[in-house]
């Protein structure tokens, strides 16, 4: 049982979608055929449909969600990027920005805080708000709440939501968000190698008049180019055909199940988790504010080494996460995704108590 942050514990009935696609020869069909678009189009609507996406967004293939990083930049911001950094991965998407030559602003808190929207000013100059709604360094969201009101204070300036360990859990308002974007290699329970960025009209005017004005978007796969393809249910190269194959499937089961529900079931084991290390000696919660604590990454301080912990989970066939970075011998990461049922969790927490 995998209880790491991604790549993570597969989906309950992979095996099973992955056979159909052995089966049916897909991996060989050519990515320019019908066969191949109605896959696109059968994902495309799946998808849209479990997180409410707008028809008039895109939902476009990438190789993985860092690479959207990349391109978000590069297609979004001419002079100014804006950030909320509060660990590694929202400050590797700030690097990104300062790599491509762009100002990038950041407001920075400590490792295991969150950001309130009171207490974020956005500078007058950024292009793109962008915002890690969940940071898996250190197990902290920002709530959707918040993030809903920074884009309304902030119409004028598009915003970039990096979803990545926690889609499709959070309960974003595509009508409002202009991109956003995850793998599928964490709540989704699928092998690396796919990324899906969502963007709307606006994001796509905003490249062209960049692309209009002589700038550059880069070579590979530009928004455009994507938003062209995708709108056609094709991608400018040969993309992860697997990948968009089984995703589809998998968002087509999480609908029949109903995200409502899906959602309630993470709520309920975040809650069981967080509650167990509240009070169990030698552990902590790291995030202190509930309000920001992650729903589908928990970071726990370990008392003793984290790797004693980690080696004899492992001896009981539990897979768990250090901590990152500077966290890497004091903490552990559970990560608490859709494919990791009640079960799993009991069966962990139990361990740990015996431990
Ligand atoms: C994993 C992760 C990424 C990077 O995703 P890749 O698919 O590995 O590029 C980006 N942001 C967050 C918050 C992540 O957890």
């Amino acid at each position: 049982m995998y209880f790491t942050a991604g790549p993570a514990e597969l989906y309950p009935r992979f095996e099973e979608y992955l056979q159909e696609f052995v089966d049916e020869q897909l991996g060989s069909i050519s990515h320019r055929s019908g066969q191949f678009k109605k896959i696109y189009q059968h994902t495309d609507e799946q998808l849209r449909a479990l997180l409410s996406i707008p028809e008039e967004n895109a939902i476009m293939f990438t190789g993985s969600a860092s690479e959207i990083w990349e391109k978000s930049i590069q297609s979004l911001v001419e002079f100014e990027s804006f950030h909320l950094v509060n660990g590694s991965f929202s400050e590797k998407y700030y690097q990104y920005s300062q790599a491509l030559g762009r100002q990038a602003d950041a407001l920075n808190k400590p490792m295991g805080e969150g950001f309130s929207y009171g207490e974020i000013t956005v500078p007058e100059y950024a292009e793109l708000i962008c915002v890690t709604q969940n940071e898996t360094s250190t197990g902290v969201q920002t709530r959707e709440a918040d993030i809903h009101k920074l884009k309304r204070s902030h119409r004028n300036k598009l915003m970039a939501v990096d979803m990545v360990s926690s889609a499709p859990i959070p309960e974003l308002d595509f009508s409002l968000i202009d991109s956003a974007f995850f793998s599928v290699q964490k709540s989704f329970g699928l092998p690396a190698g796919l990324g899906v960025w969502i963007a709307n009209e606006k994001c796509l005017k905003k490249a062209k008049q960049l692309k209009s004005k002589g700038n550059s978007l880069g070579a590979h796969h530009d928004l455009p180019s994507l938003w062209k393809n995708a709108k056609n249910y094709q991608n400018p190269a040969t993309p992860n055909v697997m990948g968009i194959f089984l995703l589809g499937k998998v968002a087509e089961d999480m609908n029949k199940t109903g995200l409502e529900a899906i959602r309630k079931q993470t709520d309920e084991k975040a809650k069981m988790i967080y509650k167990f290390f509240e009070k169990k000696d030698g552990y902590e919660v790291f995030v202190k504010n509930p309000d920001h604590r992650s729903k589908t990454v928990a970071v726990i301080n370990t008392e003793r080494p984290s790797s004693e912990i980690i080696n004899h989970l492992k001896t009981k066939n539990m897979i768990v996460g250090a901590g990152y970075g500077p966290g890497k011998d004091s903490q552990i990461r559970v990560s608490n995704f859709i494919a990791n049922t009640p079960e799993q969790i009991e069966a962990l927490l139990n361990e740990i108590e015996k431990f």
